[in-house]
């Protein structure tokens, strides 16, 4: 994943959300590129079909699998163009390294946003309004 690659995505998914949190997610972005750390949004608008897959992950009797949510179609921030998730970028490939996501609680709460990685079903990569 180039730097191209990633401004694009970044950009096109800014366009779908809320312009106040567009705006705040920028800020978010180069507050990460002044520390040298390269994000990109893994979510940002989702229909409402959309989070009801999201919804029966974990709880449609697969052996293994996880909840990811506990939001039902419309219950979601992501819904209403109110969250974003953001992923760290590391050499081209996205990280899951949780010691990097300290860093975007850190940002969030600059800009004023809410920081998933704060709540009991922690959700690190999520920020919203
Ligand atoms: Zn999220």
């Amino acid at each position: 994943m180039n730097k191209e690659k990633i401004q694009a995505i970044n950009a096109a998914r800014l366009s779908a959300v809320k312009p106040e949190l567009a705006n705040k997610c920028r800020a978010i972005i180069q507050l990460a590129a002044n520390e040298g750390c390269t994000l990109v949004i893994t979510q940002g608008f989702r229909t409402n079909a959309e989070q009801d897959e999201l919804y029966q992950i974990g709880r449609r009797g697969i052996r293994g699998e996880r909840k990811v949510t506990n939001a039902r179609g419309g219950q979601s921030n992501h819904n209403h163009g109110a969250a974003i998730d953001f992923a760290f970028v590391v050499g081209g490939e996205i990280s899951w390294n949780e010691n990097l996501y300290a860093n975007l609680g850190r940002w969030a709460h600059q800009v004023g946003l809410k920081w998933g990685g704060d709540w009991k079903f922690r959700d690190m990569p999520h920020v919203e309004l």
